[in-house]
């Protein structure tokens, strides 16, 4: 076997982008690959509507300032999720769906591939999980010690050879192989004590292959994703993660590479490599791309840095204001210091996480567009700073001007500082963040409330029908006057409460009709918001967000949701859920100011919310839910940063629902399922309910909360919303009954995963019904 490395490692670009939007400016992806699944489509038109896609990605970004030729355009599509490619790549198809794969060509088509994100029948979906502190999600590899991983799928190859053919060498972008086994958990049947990671050695050789494949294809750079490496939250302690990240790289960059391999940029966006630093610049990888916007600098040289590229990812590749090039151009003078034998600027992270081009935002206040850079702009950035970086600031004397002027701007807008909002924050009492006992707070409320044991409820929205949507863009147009759109909704809210009645629920919601997204809805109520036109960004798959601007001082200039909560309740007997979106999700699914810190602003929306609730509670409203999905997202992934994110995180949910009557309820929803990090903070939240996702890891969740002891109400899901299937009776029958076997019977609630928004009522009425004929079959065993 020849040892071999790459002859002479050809030059890096002086800029590039971690990854692009890969969705596209009108979400054209989204339609193509949505309009396949309706059955409307084949997979060759939804092949066809990602190469034009592409193709616009990669002329767009020349247009930008990349180099066709030096290898800077990132070459980072997905049809769904990029760790679902990795998998797929390597082989990796979970058992239930091993049929899928075509015995003659040994590959997933385009149904197959979906099928293992959405599932079908009685085979549940991978699961989905959040990817790292972002809101975007991933599909969780299933890895067993007898997953048998080889090259399966040359996609990576045939897109670079796609880009190479229309004149353009683009650097492939894939999940490394230490983050895909970090994220992956075992699969089913797997022994006790096995950790995916265990199957490093096996899966390197397949990524060699593709790397060989790569480089006989022509690509000069690939670039591999080892984001697990900056969080300490993943499952590995970070010595076996960085043992794992030298094994893997000393191979990939060495030994196992033929005599030909691509150059390879390892990536580590999202936050700090710390210790897992000097460790990969030890291996003989090429280039080392660092997050310097979350991630520190080290303090000197970095020894093995000086054979390799420093991509300085000094452009923020996750939030959308300007940068500052000034402070910027600093920062890359700071990361020289490093000893690298070059330094590149990059993006601290892709570019997924923001939207396309803030020229598409006409109706955008111009002072605040001034503020802005979506993707295509950063791309821009990064061609000043590289070109500063080249050639000495003068060279870019004007940007870096603009640059200044709008950053001082920014500091004097009208409503960025507004003195009321301050004054009454800095005047809030210990008291404003307390209730006070729960045994007497539960006691009040079951003599309010009258609910049976395993009380049933659901999340909050019901389906966003085509008529709901219709009716909500024909009144933002202007062609249906307010009236008639809150008619509408009316009669909506009307219909979702007769099904409640009929199907025999508990605690009753409205359906959220009237919110086009449980964020913006608020935020388009709030003053220090704005909204985007066309800001999509993927989260998952297919489902594309619009997140607010929080761009200023945050303060509620009328009642909200109280009409609706109050006509609701007007229409029932039963209780009714008031609905609100909680601080640290506001902040999380909003590109949130950079000017002041996360915990100030959570405070100024909790103020906003207080006053929401106490409306609520003035109308009659005897149970409000304030949504908190996103206080896991929003986690440092350093476990140094978490005690003081969790401290405010936590103070502005209570701030936000401390101002209650004992008797008023307080219910959470914290969508996620991975907490048993927080089981604190959900403690801290002192909420009366707390309803969770369960239903995919079948209340594995339950065991840390049940561990913990904790003593309020809970609500694990015990339907996965997430995929169209309906659950049967006896799927929730069990899963209820697992539930009733590790939380107390007296502090559960049933309910699904989430809303069911994304839902159709084809899906949702037996589903429903299911759970409440389940509820009755296990309350009778208690
Ligand atoms: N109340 C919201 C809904 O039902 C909660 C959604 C969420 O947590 N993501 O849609
Ligand atoms: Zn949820």
């Amino acid at each position: 076997m020849s040892s071999s490395t790459v002859t002479s490692t050809p030059g890096f670009p002086g800029g590039t982008i971690l990854g692009y939007p890969r969705v596209g400016p009108r979400r054209e992806l989204k339609k193509a690959i949505e309009s396949f699944w309706a059955g409307k489509t084949t997979a060759d038109d939804v092949e066809q509507a990602a190469a034009a896609l592409r193709t616009r990605t990669r002329t767009r970004l020349v247009e930008l300032g990349l180099d066709p030729t030096d290898a800077s355009i990132p070459s980072n599509f997905s049809f769904y999720d990029q760790v679902l490619d990795a998998a797929v790549v390597v082989g990796a198809v979970p058992a239930r769906f091993a049929h899928l794969v075509d015995p003659t060509t040994g590959r997933l088509d385009l149904a197959g591939y979906s099928t293992i994100a959405r599932g079908a029948g009685d085979d549940l979906p991978a699961e989905m999980t959040k990817w790292f502190d972002t809101n975007y999600h991933y599909l969780v590899p299933e890895i067993g010690p007898d997953t048998v991983f080889r090259f399966a799928d040359d996609r990576p190859v045939r897109e670079f050879v796609e880009a190479l053919a229309q004149g353009v060498l683009t650097r492939p972008v894939l999940v490394g192989p230490v983050t895909f086994l970090l994220l992956a958990k075992a699969a089913d049947g797997a022994p006790e004590g096995f950790s995916p990671i265990d199957r490093l050695a096996d899966l390197l050789p397949v990524y060699a292959e593709l790397l060989t494949a790569l480089a006989a294809a022509g690509a000069t750079w690939v670039q591999l994703d080892e984001p697990a490496l900056v969080s300490d939250s993943i499952d590995a302690t970070s010595e076996q993660a960085i043992t794992a990240l030298v094994q893997a790289y000393t191979a990939l960059a060495g030994d196992l590479a033929k005599p030909t391999r691509p150059a390879l940029l390892v990536a580590a966006p999202y936050g700090d490599l710390g210790a897992a630093l000097p460790a990969l610049a030890g291996t003989a990888v090429d280039g080392i791309a660092l997050d310097l916007v979350r991630g520190c600098l080290p303090a000197g040289p970095v020894a093995g840095l000086e054979t390799k590229v420093l991509v300085a990812g000094v452009v923020d590749g996750h939030n959308i204001w300007r940068a500052d090039l000034g402070a910027a151009l600093d920062r890359l003078d700071a990361a020289r210091t490093l000893g690298a034998a070059s330094v590149s600027v990059g993006t601290s992270t892709s570019l997924l996480h923001v939207p396309h081009d803030v020229e598409d935002e006409p109706a955008l206040d111009p002072t605040l567009r001034a503020w802005l850079a979506f993707a295509d702009q950063k791309v821009g950035e990064v061609a000043t700073l590289a070109h500063g970086l080249a050639d000495g600031r003068d060279a870019v004397a004007d940007q870096l001007a603009a640059s200044s002027a709008a950053l001082a701007n920014r500091r004097t807008a009208p409503g960025v500082v507004r003195p009321e909002v301050r004054e009454r924050l800095a005047g809030l009492s210990d008291e404003a963040f307390h209730r006070g006992d729960y045994a007497a707070r539960k006691a009040a409320q079951a003599a309010k409330l009258q609910l049976p044991p395993l009380p049933t409820t659901t999340i909050g929205s019901f389906p966003q029908t085509p008529e709901i949507r219709k009716s909500r863009a024909a009144h933002a147009k202007g062609e249906l006057s307010t009236e008639q759109y809150e008619a509408e909704m009316r009669a909506e809210i009307q219909r979702v409460v007769t099904l409640q009645e009929e199907i025999g629920l508990d605690v009753l919601v409205h359906g959220e009709p009237e919110r086009n997204d449980m964020v913006q809805y608020f935020a388009e109520n709030l003053d220090g918001f704005a909204a985007t036109q066309n800001g999509w960004v993927q989260s998952y798959g297919s489902r594309c967000v619009r997140p607010p601007i929080l761009w200023g001082d945050v303060a509620r200039p009328a009642p909200i949701t109280v009409a609706w909560s109050a006509y609701t309740a007007s229409l029932t007997a039963k209780p009714v859920k008031g609905m609100l979106t909680g601080p640290v999700t506001i902040l999380a699914w909003s590109f949130v100011r950079n000017d002041q810190p996360l915990g100030d602003t959570a405070n100024q929306v909790a103020l906003a919310l207080r006053d929401e609730i106490a409306d609520l509670e003035a109308a009659g409203i005897g149970i409000v839910q304030v949504d908190e999905p996103a206080l896991r997202e929003l986690l440092p992934l350093r476990a140094a940063d978490q005690p003081a994110y969790l401290d405010w995180s936590v103070s502005s949910f209570r701030l936000a629902t401390s101002g209650v009557r004992k008797d008023t309820q307080i219910h959470t929803h914290l969508c996620y399922s991975e907490f048993g990090e927080i089981i604190d903070a959900i403690d801290g939240l002192d909420a009366d309910v707390t309803s969770i996702e369960a239903a995919r890891s079948k209340m594995e969740i339950l065991e840390p909360i049940a561990e913990a002891g904790y003593p309020r109400g809970i609500g694990p899901g015990v339907w996965d919303i997430h995929s169209p299937r309906v659950p049967s009776e006896a799927e929730v029958t069990e899963l209820l009954g697992a539930a009733v076997r590790s939380i107390a019977a007296h502090e559960l609630w049933v309910n699904p995963d989430c809303g069911l928004k994304t839902r159709r009522y084809q899906e949702v009425t037996p589903s429903l019904e299911h759970m409440v004929a389940a509820t009755k079959t296990v309350r009778a065993t208690l």
